[in-house]
């Protein structure tokens, strides 16, 4: 027998409480400390350079210059057509470098080659693959001068940052996906110690992605637990492991609890750090993981999420100009405005093979108000209304005004092969756009109260605007604000008959206000005359404007989920497949007031693309062109979204 580490004292009275409780799982019975349980693992380790010797050396390089070698074992024989499940192995410290050959040795043997014994083949044939790393997997912060000699010395990165030897790892698994007959459903994730906080790190960054988790004496951060109590995992730790205490598992497997989630937890006692001999000695293991699937439903799978990945704000030209394509940062969609539309520019995007959606401003084209003062919303003090903090708006009724957008709308669609146009932002004279939204009152005009007198039939006293508007802001409050949403609504009805009419098939997408009916007093309908539900009759999608940081929510990133969640309720979508309405969310990414720092941005991204959310773009071209970090943020989480059936038009 080898050297154990067992602690021997205490553990002959331990050992059948131990076997009653663990019964369940399905556990040799054997106490650990036992000759009968250390057979196995002794021959684990006679048979790990005859199975070592089965796996293929390869290293994965990126576009950026990164370079991550990889061993990877192939069932002995692929039947054609059938798809098999992939079993990623994530090697401890011992077998971090460069060699291509560590993550398999000493330590790593247990949880690299168990998958592959002929005996396990036989019943559960599957790839194994194991990356190695020489920059941990997670992400940690490392001092110069000061590295850390022990897993309690490590500095962890803010909850959210992917590692960058985790990233390698999953730009492995795409690659591997993409070649091999890998079933999807059925990619499982182990590793012990650094691998198993690696664990830890990867489902967080991708919860809905594999079928099971097995970490093993690793580094949990419980401020994810949240995320991740939904993935099938069991855990493993020694009760005396004095590198990675026990507490931080119990800790883990109790918020997880806390979640929802039902994780399985065994800890062995009386063994330290070395626990992987153990777990990775279980039989019942191997068919607890080879029994997990993943459910394509799953609302927290990112691969069930086929969504629209869309960018907000033409081309971006520094893409393109680096000779990388869209396509590798997982963009399949463009937002242009409707005045920067050029032909070349047409052809550029589609050369990308992405979809290009116009954006077309509807009530607040300013420059007309040069020539027609008249179109100028009005005040209840029958003044002209100045443009809150610059925002100019133009008062809904002035015909010639619509009649120009209507043209100019007709125009963009005939001379286009655009995919859709999306409003951008039908809303009255107001700027909501921050935390304290600016929301005068308007438009009074001669003109608009007598189209309201017309069509209430309300009857207004023949007095001074301001006495009619003071009427019109109480006595007849609610009919007011309905006909002002009607008017609107109105809009959006004949533009939408012209999109009919002039490009058929051509979503109509309007960008608008982010608040639910709750929210500031009910200001989206009673000041911005937005009625949601009535636009529905005339809209295919709808992209709110969850701008956390800008509005106040820059350390709640959990509100864009929150109020794409209400819209979802609020307008009847769920985001299934074959629905006429959609919700495609435009998130904040680029600093603009509040900054979104780079570790969000895959938060972000996820809580814009959760259901009932079936596509989200990325606001704005215009400042993530100088935040390279950013844009290559964006491409990890928009690939790691894509590659699902059936896509969305
Ligand atoms: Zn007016």
């Amino acid at each position: 027998m080898t050297k154990r580490l067992l602690v021997a004292l205490g553990f002959a009275s331990l050992a059948p409480a131990l076997a009653a409780a663990q019964a369940p799982l399905g556990l040799l019975p054997q106490p650990p400390d036992s000759d009968a349980r250390w057979a196995p693992i002794e021959a684990m380790k006679k048979k790990g350079p005859g199975l070592a010797a089965a796996f293929a050396s390869h290293v994965h390089r990126n576009a950026r210059g990164d370079a991550m070698p990889y061993r990877l074992y192939a069932p002995e024989q692929l039947a054609p057509g059938r798809r098999y499940p992939l079993v990623v192995f994530l090697h401890g410290a011992g077998g971090s470098g460069t060699d291509n050959k560590k993550q398999l040795e000493g330590a790593n043997l247990f949880g690299a080659l168990s998958w592959t014994l002929p005996e396990n083949q036989a019943r559960h044939p599957a790839f194994v693959l194991a990356p190695q790393s020489d920059v941990n997997w997670a992400c940690v912060i490392v001092e110069e001068g000061k590295p850390a000699r022990r897993p309690a010395d490590l500095k962890w990165c803010p909850t959210g940052v992917l590692g960058p030897g985790a990233g390698l790892a999953f730009e492995i698994v795409d690659t591997l996906l993409e070649k091999l007959p890998i079933d999807r459903r059925r990619v499982y994730l182990t590793g012990h110690s650094m691998g198993g906080a690696g664990t830890w790190h990867m489902i967080a960054h991708r919860p809905g992605f594999f079928a099971a988790a097995v970490p093993v004496c690793g580094h949990p951060d419980s401020a994810t637990a949240g995320t991740v109590a939904s993935v099938p995992i069991w855990n493993f730790h020694g009760e005396k492991d004095d590198v990675e205490p026990v507490e931080t598992s119990r800790r883990m497997i109790d918020a997880l609890r806390t979640a929802g989630g039902h994780p399985r937890h065994t800890e062995y006692p009386g063994v330290g750090h070395n626990v992987f001999m153990w777990a990775y000695t279980e039989p019942a293991l191997v068919e607890w993981l080879f029994a997990q699937k993943r459910k394509t439903s799953s609302a927290a799978s990112v691969e069930a999420r086929p969504h629209v990945r869309g960018l907000y704000g033409g081309v971006p030209q520094e893409i393109l100009d680096s000779g990388r394509s869209l396509r590798e940062f997982g963009l399949d969609a463009v937002w242009m405005g409707s005045g920067s539309f050029t032909p070349e520019r047409m052809a550029l995007l589609r050369a990308q093979g992405v979809r290009v959606y116009a954006e077309f401003n509807t009530l607040h084209v300013a420059e007309y108000l040069q020539e027609h003062p008249d179109a100028a919303p009005v005040g209840p003090d029958g003044r002209v209304s100045p443009p809150p903090d610059g925002w100019q708006g133009i008062c809904p009724s002035h015909e010639a005004y619509r009649r120009s957008r209507m043209e100019a709308f007709r125009t963009l669609l005939r001379d286009f092969d655009v995919d859709g146009v999306w409003l951008d932002y039908h809303h009255t004279h107001a700027s909501w756009e921050q935390a304290v939204p600016n929301l005068p009152d308007t438009c009074f005009c001669d003109r608009c109260l007598s189209r309201f007198q017309k069509d209430t039939g309300v009857t207004l006293p023949g007095a001074a605007t301001a006495e009619r508007a003071r009427l019109l802001l109480s006595t007849h409050r609610q009919k007011w604000v309905r006909w002002r949403c009607d008017l609107l609504t109105d809009w959006v009805r004949e533009l939408r008959a012209i999109l009919d009419a002039t490009r058929p098939g051509a979503l109509l997408g309007t960008f608008h206000n982010p608040w639910s009916d709750e929210d500031l007093g009910g200001a989206r309908i009673e000041k911005l005359a937005i009625d949601l539900k009535a636009q529905a009759a005339h809209v295919d999608v709808f992209s709110p404007m969850p701008y956390h940081a800008r509005f106040g929510h820059h350390a709640e990133p959990e509100w864009i989920s929150r109020q794409v969640a209400w819209l979802g309720r609020h307008l009847g979508i769920q985001g299934t497949p074959g629905e006429k309405h959609r919700i495609w969310p435009i998130v904040q990414i680029s600093d603009w007031g509040e900054a979104v720092p780079l570790e969000q941005v895959p938060t972000v991204l996820d809580h814009g693309s959760r259901r009932p959310a079936t596509g989200v773009m990325v606001f704005a071209w215009s400042g993530l062109r100088k935040q390279p970090e950013k844009i290559e943020a964006i491409g990890r989480a928009f690939r790691a979204m894509r590659g699902a059936a059936p896509r969305d038009r």
